[in-house]
């Protein structure tokens, strides 16, 4: 194992830190382009969908999950966490997250499963627009990690939706299925580092 920093994703999420600072805003259009392997499934997209934060434009790259989520938020665990992932001037790596509960299903979760299986079993495209998986407004948390799949790479900027989603038992099964199980990173230490919570 190489030497990982000391900023490394995911964590436990509490003790934030109220900030007037800027949130993300999402401008997201086009279509996704691929479903790729690298090994887990992740659906690339195609140019034109972005977040700003302050002055700062990201680009969309890719949408993938997790199962458990990968935050916990003041000790509790969740069941699943989409990870919306976007790359901005000098490669500087940003995700924003959202955080499922079990609950009613997800008809975006939904998209994304039937998208991905179906693009796989033809050897297509997904049939997804980039609106649909878009983050709707509210406030965030928001620190500096690290990818949570090799090569654990730092910074990232990670901004965590406050809005907790639902999904069902049957959609993280079948998410589970197509990541051959779960795919959660375990948590990683804090190392004094600062949370904010903005917007909402
Ligand atoms: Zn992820």
């Amino acid at each position: 194992m190489t030497d990982l920093g000391n900023g490394q994703s995911p964590i436990d999420i509490s003790n934030c830190e109220r900030s007037d600072g800027p949130a993300p805003t999402s401008d997201y259009r086009g279509a996704a382009a691929a479903v790729e392997r690298r090994p887990l499934p992740l659906i690339t997209f195609e140019r034109g969908s972005e977040v700003r934060v302050g002055g700062d434009a990201y680009r969309l790259l890719q949408v993938h999950w997790h199962t458990p989520a990968e935050h916990t938020l003041e000790g509790a665990e969740f069941a699943a966490e989409v990870h919306l992932v976007h790359i901005g001037a000098d490669d500087q790596l940003l995700v924003v997250g959202t955080i499922y509960e079990l609950g009613e299903a997800d008809p975006a979760v939904q998209r994304l499963i039937d998208e991905t299986r179906r693009a796989e079993a033809e050897g297509d495209a997904p049939q997804l627009d980039a609106t649909e998986v878009a983050p709707s407004p509210g406030g965030y948390y928001h620190y500096v990690g690290s990818l949570t799949a090799p090569p654990f790479s730092e910074p990232v900027q990670w901004w965590l939706r406050q809005t907790i989603g639902t999904v069902s038992p049957r959609q993280v099964e079948q998410l589970q299925m197509l990541t051959n199980g779960p795919n959660a990173r375990p948590l990683q230490d804090r190392n004094g580092r600062t949370i904010l919570c903005c917007g909402g």
